[in-house]
């Protein structure tokens, strides 16, 4: 065992199912060994979750809630304060842990555990902010307001590239507003989903916090199917890929269940000819090639003014040969490895398309295979907008120059995609930033000015439109997305006045 896994309170074969504090049996579960993308190297093992394992940790959250919804939500935020604390403690060893195990460069990894903390923090305000509005009734002597109550239990799925802090987005949120979560991570991921319940665990226990109320289930499609179709779970946050969403949503929705869905991008930047050309570079590497293309708000396509299209296509070139590329771990790496051997392929078939479909590599691409793990060269294209292979998502850092000639024609290009999740223009004219940021401007639900499409805060409502599923979460009003609303209207009064002023007398 080595010291990491040791700090974080994790054994060579960890059990993957909890409720609060408490593990569960393992009897017959299959192990599932989690190996470093660094160098493929084995980390450890987590025995996954089995179905009569589940059956026992959703009744668990069923009978968490009926104690927890009852706890005051200032209160329940004293929990999530607690617990932003533990994570400031162990930010250090968690964050080297997402980058032993998901690959993403220490400043990232560290990043990811902040985020963690951001999240509690605003949480915690957010637990004394449940505020319904008051009306005033038609009828005399009548008040009406309306309430937000808990769901329930909250199913929360997510995906790999993001193994903490998107759980801690959906779960501190839940929290406070009183309902209960069940964790399913990635199953590319699965020691960060232990070490997150062992660090949350000690604030749990600590303070009496019920078992159910935050529990940990481990496993591949199979265990998110479960949740979906789980008809004691009234809410599915899923984050994950399209068709993974597609799939979660059909299910829950033939159950009249809801769902919180954060599907893939396939986000744009507009270049206009009076952008700080340097700036504007700065902001796509940043976000085309961070965290090795693998983050649902990369930089995917520039669309980019002749005028300035050569410029900024030199000097994104001059850059891209001086990435370093490696050991995400060492100091000055700015690109580490793919999350798996599939992960490669993908790109390279990508590759293959963008020349099949007529356009073509200028840069990068390469499998950097002499050392062990999935490192690749951060490739640059020239094509069309049209292409099928330009209109998906390869989770790879492969980003696309597309040429425009007026504002509408960039928009139009940049719209012109099924995916709707971050956005960029980057220009000095007022004008044209504006029309951006108009309704007849970007669709997404993230849209931004001289900033790349990448590294979003907290504070603001996180999600995006179209095939990207249309959920909100984190910051701005996203908790409404967690309780149900109740309208009030309470008659105090002597007589019974109906509205729209009929007349019913018996
Ligand atoms: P994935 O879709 O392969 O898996 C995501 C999660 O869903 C995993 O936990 C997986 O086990 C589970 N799952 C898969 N199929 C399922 C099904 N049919 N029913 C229930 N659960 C199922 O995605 P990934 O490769 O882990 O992550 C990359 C994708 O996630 C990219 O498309 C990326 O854009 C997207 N993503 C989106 C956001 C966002 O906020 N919009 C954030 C992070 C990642």
């Amino acid at each position: 065992m080595d010291d990491l896994l040791k700090t974080l309170g994790l054994d060579d074969v960890n059990p993957g199912t909890w409720t609060g504090g408490k593990s569960l049996g393992g009897e017959g579960a299959a192990v599932r060994e989690s190996y470093s993308p660094i160098d493929g190297g084995r980390i450890a093992a987590v025995r996954e979750t089995t179905r009569e394992e589940y059956d026992a940790v959703v009744e668990g959250a069923v009978e968490a809630f009926r104690s927890w919804r009852m706890v005051p939500a200032p209160q329940r935020g004293e929990i999530v304060r607690q617990i932003g604390d533990e994570l400031r403690r162990y930010k250090e060893p968690l964050g080297r842990l997402v980058t032993r195990e998901m690959g993403k460069i220490a400043q990232e990894g560290l990043g990811e555990v902040q985020e963690m903390i951001d999240i509690c923090d605003f949480a915690v305000g957010q637990s004394r902010m449940l505020y319904g509005k008051t009306m005033h009734s038609e009828r005399p002597e009548h008040r009406m307001y309306e309430q937000w109550h808990p769901y329930g239990p909250v199913g929360i799925i997510s995906a790999f590239n993001f193994p903490v802090a998107v759980y801690a987005w959906n779960a501190m949120l839940a929290a406070v507003c009183g309902d209960v979560m069940i964790w399913k991570g990635s199953e590319k991921t699965p020691l960060c989903g232990v070490a997150v319940q062992r660090i949350i665990a000690r604030v749990l226990e600590a303070n009496g916090v019920p078992e159910g109320v935050f529990s940990l289930v481990t496993g591949g499609r199979e265990v998110g199917e479960w949740i979906a179709a789980d008809e004691r779970i009234p809410l599915v946050s899923a984050t994950g890929s399209i068709p993974m969403g597609r799939s979660v949503a059909q299910v829950v929705a033939a159950r009249l269940g809801r769902t919180i869905l954060e599907l893939g991008g396939n986000n744009a930047i507009i270049v206009s000819k009076s952008a700080d050309l340097e700036m504007a570079a700065r902001a796509i590497v940043f976000g085309a090639v961070g965290t090795a293309g693998q983050r649902c708000t990369s930089t995917r396509r520039l669309i980019v003014h002749e005028e300035v299209y050569d410029a900024l296509r030199d000097r994104l070139l001059e850059i891209y040969g001086s990435i370093r590329i490696g050991d995400p771990r060492e100091p000055g790496t700015l690109v580490g490895p793919l999350i798996d051997k599939e992960a490669v392929e993908a790109m390279q078939a990508a590759l293959g398309r963008i020349e099949a479909e007529g356009g073509r590599v200028i840069f990068g691409g390469e499998v950097l295979d002499e050392r062990p793990g999935h490192y690749v060269r951060p490739a640059i294209a020239e094509v069309e907008n049209h292409f099928e292979i330009v209109q998906e998502e390869t989770f790879a850092p492969i980003v696309y120059l597309i040429r425009y000639g007026d504002l509408d024609e960039a928009i139009e290009l940049h719209n012109g995609v099924r995916q709707g999740l971050s956005s960029s223009i980057f220009t000095l004219d007022l004008r044209e930033a504006e029309t951006f940021l108009s309704h007849r401007g970007s669709d997404c639900g993230i849209a931004n000015v001289n900033i790349g499409t990448s590294g979003a805060e907290i504070g603001g409502a996180f999600g995006g439109e179209k095939e990207t599923g249309g959920g909100r979460e984190s910051g701005s009003d996203s908790w409404k997305g967690y309780m149900r609303r109740q309208t009030n209207t309470m008659n105090w009064g002597r007589d019974l006045p109906l509205a729209q002023g009929i007349e019913f007398e018996v």
